[in-house]
């Protein structure tokens, strides 16, 4: 492939060619390593039935390989300066699109059902750092149909979404995450691998969907609720934080007989329960209200 992109060289040509400038506000950091694109198509396990919606193409680097491995790719550029770099980079492949939409306000669900007729789709992304949480969020919230998500994100937030009570990474993240996931952490990567280097190291982290929910919850919402204050206070033992919360239904003594009811002290920090004992306690409240 002449215009195959994925190291320095080419990368740079392309990007003299179109005298392109980076825009910082878009969390430009384009990957110039063929070993850690080679690793994320890898664990992405990409088969040529996979639909993939991959978000922020860049000059598209990661979609050329994406459009090797799969059926179809749609790739959302925000960057309207990229999108003649990516109708040149992207010429010579048939099975791939680009919408030049900021990814959140794409209605990703009628994508899906119009692109690959509702049927799960696979994410893979370098994803531009200040919106990883409302674009994964967003993605879980609306649900998407989706089999895994494989993207870059740096590297604290990878371990914030793997983290587990003890850990000083585990917080609202961690809990929503894996409510909806198994993550796993696939490689480390050094701002090395991108131009220009990012400020902070980056790693690769695979979020495989759960098939069958983990716990089960009455009410989603209102545990959500109950993790968000929880970790907004996380000083606080879990009985104040709820308590002080304007969003939490519950009064000081139904907080309490609840812990009871689960074995847990009334001075137990909410940093220190599981994502199990999250569900159970919002299943025991919302019995009081129903
Ligand atoms: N995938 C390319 C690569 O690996 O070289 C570029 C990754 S770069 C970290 C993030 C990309 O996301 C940029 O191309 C940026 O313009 C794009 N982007 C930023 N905000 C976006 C948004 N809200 N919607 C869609 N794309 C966005």
């Amino acid at each position: 492939m002449e215009n195959k992109l994925g190291n320095p060289k080419n990368t740079i040509e392309i990007l003299n060619k179109y005298h392109f400038v980076f825009q910082k506000k878009f969390g430009q950091n384009f990957l110039i390593d063929t070993h850690v694109l080679d690793k994320i198509i890898d664990s992405a396990n990409i088969t040529k039935d996979d639909f993939i919606l991959e978000i922020g193409p860049g000059i598209g680097t990661m979609t050329q390989y994406l459009a090797e491995a799969a059926k179809k790719v749609v790739a959302v550029e925000i960057d309207k300066m990229l999108i003649p770099i990516l109708e040149d980079t992207l010429s010579s492949y048939n099975n791939v699109s680009v919408i030049n939409q900021d990814i959140l306000t794409l209605d990703i669900n009628a994508l899906v059902t119009k692109e690959n007729e509702g049927k799960p789709i696979k994410v893979v992304a370098n994803l531009p750092y200040y919106i990883t949480t409302p674009i994964i969020m967003g993605l879980f919230e609306n649900q998407v149909p989706m089999e895994s998500i494989t993207i870059m994100v740096q590297k604290e937030v990878a371990e914030r979404m793997q983290a587990n009570p003890g850990s000083k990474n585990y917080g609202a993240l961690s809990l929503a995450v894996q409510y909806y996931c198994e993550p796993y952490i696939v490689a480390n990567v050094p701002p090395n691998c991108f131009m220009p280097r990012p400020s902070v190291g980056s790693s690769v982290i695979r979020l495989t969907r759960h098939k069958i929910s983990t716990v089960e919850v009455k009410d989603e919402r209102l545990m959500f609720r109950l993790i968000r204050a929880s970790f907004n206070q996380r000083r606080k033992t879990l009985v104040n934080g709820l308590n002080n919360a304007t969003d939490i239904p519950y009064n000081k003594e139904e907080i309490v007989m609840c812990l009871e009811k689960m074995n847990l002290s009334p001075n137990i920090r909410g940093e220190a329960l599981t994502l199990h004992q999250f569900a159970e306690l919002s299943n025991l409240l919302k019995n009081f209200k129903e």
